[in-house]
């Protein structure tokens, strides 16, 4: 069996002087400790590749907003119109959906 993390001892000694020092990155509480750390990194080493993320079918703004109509996998646009700005369903016609942007 390998010895995953060998006696480090400059490292635990530079750790402690940190400690007493509060210096450094212990000088924020929230801070992730360095064997945690250490383990994380050895665990991503470890860990097999992600598959690839699935490719949407079409790009969505972050800023999307999905269309409320029922059954309608539409999203809601900007459009411009006779009567001004509206947002308007990316299914139209088919989904006659709208908001006012002001509204
Ligand atoms: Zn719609």
């Amino acid at each position: 069996m390998l010895d995953r993390y060998g006696p480090d001892e400059s490292y635990f000694d530079a750790l402690e002087d940190a400690q007493r020092n509060r210096r450094g990155i212990w000088a924020n509480d929230d801070n992730v400790h360095p064997w945690e750390f250490k383990k994380q990194r050895y665990r991503a080493r470890r860990a097999k590749p992600k598959p690839a993320p699935q490719t949407p079918l079409f790009d969505v703004p972050e800023t999307a907003m999905f269309c409320s109509m029922e059954g309608c996998d539409g999203q809601l646009v900007e459009k411009s119109g006779r009567f001004g700005r509206f947002l308007g369903c990316t299914n139209f016609p088919r989904c006659r959906h709208s908001r006012n942007l002001n509204g």
